[in-house]
């Protein structure tokens, strides 16, 4: 069996350089690609030099809502000197009303830019969207999409919504997190996904499985847990498990699915 993460950040500086060892132990799990989301300027270098240094980093340049403050002039110059080094992705994007004192100014402008960056190059385009689900449908619906489609990512929208999105590109990515009994509902969204839509992620360092099924207990040097990349295959069976199908038919599924909006990259 081959697994895909369709969205982590192993650059992140929480791994404080243990990325090797990280990637080991995914090898040894069966991961066979993991799509390696930047979120800011700063970060993207440390993206690229994974990618080069190991084959199984899919890498994904993009300005997260949360770093926009950050953004220097020539931010929109830089994403697309990134994205002429490697064959990559674009992401992390989006659009968040829920992160407090985040300035909401501003976002719908960059979201913009790199969608049409996205729809130009036809590269698939991850998206970050915490309490504006319907704005970010109003704006795919009315702007250039990347034909091969683009992510939803750690999809936490109404079931309602699913078919608008599914109808322009949108791929639904699962991740480890809503595997806790308190994200019941949202779990049972993903039973309205279209089976040809489904992928899994970790977004890695970040959405902690529940403990009983984390099968790589990790510490950050603040003392704090992390969530191993390698856990993506607990989050596997453990969607297997919810959606009443064997881990092998699912995890057969989601390769193909991966494969065709990432598939060449
Ligand atoms: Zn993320």
């Amino acid at each position: 069996m081959k697994f895909y993460d369709a969205h982590n950040h192993l650059q992140d500086e929480r791994f404080a350089g243990h990325q090797s060892e990280l990637l080991t132990a995914c090898e040894k799990s069966g991961i066979a690609r993991m799509v390696v989301n930047g979120a800011c300027e700063a970060d993207w270098p440390q993206v690229l030099q994974l990618a080069r240094e190991h084959k199984m980093v899919l890498p994904s340049f993009g300005y997260h809502p949360w770093y926009l403050p950050e953004r220097t002039p020539d931010w929109l110059a830089n994403l697309n000197r990134f994205l002429d080094e490697v064959p990559s992705a674009i992401g992390e994007i989006g659009l968040d009303r829920w992160k407090p004192d985040l300035p909401y100014t501003g976002q719908e402008e960059v979201f913009l830019a790199q969608l049409q960056i996205a729809a130009e190059r036809n590269l698939p385009v991850s998206i970050h969207c915490l309490q504006a689900w319907g704005r970010v449908l109003e704006l795919l619906q009315s702007h250039p999409r990347p034909p091969r489609g683009f992510v939803l990512h750690s999809f936490g929208g109404p079931a309602e919504m699913i078919p608008a999105f599914a109808k322009l590109g949108a791929h639904f990515s699962f991740p480890g997190y809503f595997l806790h009994g308190r994200k019941l509902k949202q779990r049972e969204t993903f039973k309205q996904v279209p089976p040809e839509r489904l992928l899994i992620e970790t977004d890695a360092p970040d959405q902690h499985l529940p403990a009983d099924i984390n099968r790589f207990p990790l510490v950050g040097s603040d003392g704090k847990p992390l969530n191993h990349p390698a856990n993506l295959v607990a989050v596997y069976a453990g969607l297997a498990e919810f959606l009443g199908e064997k881990t092998e038919s699912l995890a057969a599924r989601v390769e193909t699915n991966f494969q065709k909006v990432f598939g060449g990259l």
